[in-house]
Order: C-alpha cells, then structure tokens, then sequence
C-alpha cells in the first residue's frame, strides 16, 4: 500500500473531475475559510503568540491552505508556511497556491520554534495499513499472473504509518504549543472490519486492480487517534461529525454572503454547502478531531 500509493501520488494530480477523487477544500472555498477563522479564533485565544506557524499535512492542490491563509491575513495573521508533502508533483502545484511555503518530508521534520496551527484533511486515510485474520497478518500474493489475499475472516486493521504521524504531532503541538485540526473519513469506535478501498475517476475498484495507478485508503479509526494524541500528553476535543462542526463554524452565513455577492452562482455555492453538510453526503462519514496543547484552549466548532 506504501509503494502503491508513493507511486501513485508522485506520477500525478489525482483531485477535481478530470482526476479520481474530488476532496472537501476542492468542493468550495468556504472549506479551507471556515478553517482558517478557526485558527485566527484559537491563536487568539491562545493570546496571539507571534511565533505561530501554519503547517498542513498532505496539502494536495494547497487549495485548503491557500482559503486558509486568506483569511488568516485579512484577521492580521502572516504566518510562515511549511507543508509536509512527499510527491513532487502536489509539491509544485502547491508552491503555486503558496508561494514561498517550505516542503518537509514527514511531520517529525516541522520546524521546532513555535506554535502550530495545523490542518490534516484526508491525510491520514492514505497512509498505509495492514490487516491481520486471526492474528495472523494477511497479506498479498502474485497468482497466475494477478494479486490475491492469502486470506480470509474477520479483519482487524492497524496502521503503524498513522500512530507514527499522530504520535509525532501530538508531540510537536505539546512541546511547541498549538492546535492540530484532523479531518477524515472514519470511525468514532475500534471495530474490527475490512475498510480498505480503492478509488479510480470517482468510482470505487477491486483493491488488487492496477496497482499504484488508483487511490488506496482505509478508514480512519479516530478512538486510536485519540488516545496516542493524550499518551503524548496533547488535549483532544471531538470527534464531531463534519457537516454539524462546518454549521456551528457558520457555513450558512459564509454561503450567504457569497451567494450575495454572486447571485448567478447561488444554486452552485448552496449545493457545495449541502455537499459538505448533509449527513447522506459528507457530513456524517468525515469526522474532526482537534488535538491541542495543554496550554490552549480547544478550537471552536468541537
Ligand atoms: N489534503 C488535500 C489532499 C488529500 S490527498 C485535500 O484535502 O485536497 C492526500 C495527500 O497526502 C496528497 O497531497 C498526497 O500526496 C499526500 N500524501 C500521501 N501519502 C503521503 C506521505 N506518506 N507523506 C506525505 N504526504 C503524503
């Protein structure tokens, strides 16, 4: 799943119609808006620190970052940028959502002098997993020619990839002080099942079809995510479910001043809005997890 989706990312641009898969920040600007109020809100509250910085794992496009970092600026925030991104073809299109942003390779690279104020949207769910039948792993075998699974049964999935990235921000907002938004598709309980999927042109497929050339993910199990978050000695606030978190953020009065001033685009802006909120659509399935130093205050919205 690792060399498959390293491959995969770094050979194009997966996102928007002409792509696989289509992420919230790509439906409507008043994604990465609302999240960057967010921010201003918390950083304030936190009583402004100067030496904040505005980090963002897997920031695809930088769509979400460059919504953001708008209205951070028009609240009287600059703050330097750093993106922890692998694929150096997302790594140029961000560069052009945002000029001067400095690329790390992994979290536990983010620079070490100052807060955080930090996005991960669907970040976590391409990070690679493995599942384990009856305690024994399962894993992947070449037969005549295609891939199988060596077996089947009730699958317990685990992602050391993941605990690894969350354990290394949850660390980093400890030390450093700050808030960490995590927002994906997943669980609010450790269950077991099988929840690795593939996606290709916005449809789902066979898993072991045409590796490295479709989007593999899994679910995000946000229990976990939690309880490594406070092990490292981080606050955590949420799950909320993203289409409740997106109204008390204030998605109605966003999508109403934008309509107001695009009337010709209002059908548009009010079928983003539901896209993201309805809880058949995004809303219910993508869930928001905020995992903050002790020292601040939880962001608002959980
Ligand atoms: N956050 C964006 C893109 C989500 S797609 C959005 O909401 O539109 C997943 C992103 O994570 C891509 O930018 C991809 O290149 C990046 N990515 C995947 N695996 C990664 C890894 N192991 N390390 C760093 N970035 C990774």
């Amino acid at each position: 799943m690792a060399a498959c989706n390293d491959y995969y990312y770094a050979t194009r641009d997966p996102l928007g119609g002409a792509g696989d898969f289509t992420t919230a920040p790509e439906i409507s600007q008043m994604f990465g808006e609302l999240i960057g109020a967010a921010l201003v809100d918390v950083w304030r509250r936190a009583g402004a620190p100067a030496s904040v910085r505005y980090a963002e794992l897997g920031p695809g496009r930088g769509t979400l970052a460059a919504d953001a970092l708008r209205v951070m600026r028009s609240a009287g925030l600059s703050p330097p940028v750093h993106l922890v991104e692998t694929s150096p073809v997302l790594r140029q299109t961000q560069l052009e959502a945002v000029p001067g942003a400095v690329h790390h390779d992994r979290v536990g690279d983010l620079p070490g002098d100052g807060p955080l104020l930090l996005v991960a949207n669907e970040f976590l769910d391409a990070l690679p997993i493995r599942q384990h039948v009856g305690g024994v792993e399962r894993h992947v075998e070449a037969i005549g020619g295609g891939l199988a699974f060596d077996r089947d049964g009730t699958i317990v999935e685990s992602s050391p990839a993941r605990d690894e990235a969350v354990q290394a921000l949850a660390e980093g907002v400890v030390a450093l002080g700050g808030a960490a938004l995590i927002i994906d598709y997943g669980h609010v309980r450790t269950a077991p099942g099988d929840t690795l999927q593939a996606v290709k042109k916005h449809g789902f497929a066979p898993v072991l079809d045409r590796p490295g050339e479709q989007d593999l993910t899994s679910h995000v199990d946000f229990e976990r995510v939690a309880s490594i978050a406070r092990e490292a000695g981080a606050f955590v606030s949420g799950p909320a479910e993203q289409g409740p978190w997106l109204e008390r953020l204030g998605i109605q009065a966003r999508a109403r001043v934008l309509a107001n001033a695009a009337p010709q685009r209002a059908g548009e802006i009010e079928d983003a809005r539901a896209r993201l909120c309805r809880p058949d659509q995004m809303g219910s399935l993508f869930k928001v997890l905020a995992i903050h130093s002790p020292e601040w205050p939880k962001p608002a919205g959980l």
